[in-house]
């Protein structure tokens, strides 16, 4: 970090990339990856200390195996721990945060520093974190006593439920959108939205919106950032116009410098001055 800083060159930091939208044109810069070589897991009673890029659906068997209870419903999702924090993950309408006890990060000066769950501000999907930039490099987690064959039981119920529910067979970078709790309300959460405007299936080039469940985007097929984005567009302006909810993305996209920023900024940003028009095809 001390010479990324010093030279001025750009650099991303990622762990899966199981959130991320990469641009087409490349990344020039460098890639700070966070993820198997940097894992392993210790723990002392209900405390667990983690490496940022240990897999999370590993950490959730493994805290389930030693009875511990707490991140059953992160037993699904495809990515590291230290991604896991920064986005707030987490499934049935939990998130990591609440069993972060601290977070151990690298500055982006390259200084360790630890942070308190009430410093790392978590909020639905979202930490300070974000803004902070830097690495996550180990996490400290408190669980509660449970009981292993329960434990197991649940995750292997959220895992089918997930099989049946989200499309497994493409490429996507997880929920596009974020589900809003005034929208859900009254209008439900964003796949639903998205199927009442009509626009399940619909493609731009190789992106799809996936006909199995319409808050993912599968790339079918040479699928290009900017197909992805111009269907991120696509359905935000579709879904503002028939219910007044405006949709933020979850997933991020990664700028060729380096800079990650929640998808919707950019799909916004090209509607104000579009370059290029494609048109969406709609399923029958
Ligand atoms: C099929 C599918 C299903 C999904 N389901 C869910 C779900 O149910 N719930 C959910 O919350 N998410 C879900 N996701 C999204 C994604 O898996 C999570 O956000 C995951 O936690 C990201 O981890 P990652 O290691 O892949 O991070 P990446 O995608 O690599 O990065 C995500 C963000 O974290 C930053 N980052 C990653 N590692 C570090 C680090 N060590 N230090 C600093 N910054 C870092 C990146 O810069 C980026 O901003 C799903 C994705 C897919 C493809």
């Amino acid at each position: 970090m001390q010479l990324l800083e010093s030279t001025g060159t750009p650099y991303c930091v990622v762990g899966e990339t199981s959130n991320l939208l990469f641009d087409s044109r490349g990344l020039r810069g460098v890639i700070v990856r966070i993820a198997a070589r940097m894992s392993g897991i210790s723990f002392d009673g209900r405390d667990v200390v983690v490496k940022a890029g240990t897999s999370v659906p590993e950490l959730a068997r493994a805290a389930g195996a030693k009875g511990l209870s707490g991140i059953e419903h992160t037993v699904g999702i495809p990515g590291t721990l230290g991604g896991l924090v920064i986005m707030n993950g987490g499934s049935q309408r939990k998130g990591i945060g609440s069993s972060v006890a601290w977070v151990r990060y690298v500055d982006r000066v390259g200084t360790l520093i630890e942070l308190s769950r009430e410093d790392c501000e978590f909020s639905y999907r979202s930490s300070a974190l974000q803004r902070l930039g830097g690495v996550v490099t180990e996490v400290g987690l408190r669980l509660d006593r449970g009981n292993t064959d329960e434990i197991e039981a649940e995750m292997d119920e959220i895992v089918a439920s997930r099989q049946a529910r989200f499309p497994e067979d493409a490429p996507n970078c997880g929920s596009t959108f974020l589900s809003n709790p005034a929208m859900y309300s009254s209008v439900g959460p964003p796949g639903k939205a998205i199927d009442d405007a009509g626009l399940r299936g619909t493609q731009i080039g190789g992106a799809q919106i996936s006909p199995k469940h319409s808050n993912f985007i599968n790339n079918v097929g040479g699928a290009t950032s900017d197909d992805v984005l111009a269907l991120v567009g696509l359905v935000r302006g579709a879904v503002l116009e028939r219910t007044g909810f405006r949709m933020d993305a979850e997933a991020r996209y990664v700028s060729p410098d380096g800079k990650v920023t929640a998808a919707h900024t950019v799909s916004d940003d090209r509607a104000a001055s579009p370059g290029t028009s494609m048109t969406p095809i709609h399923p029958k």
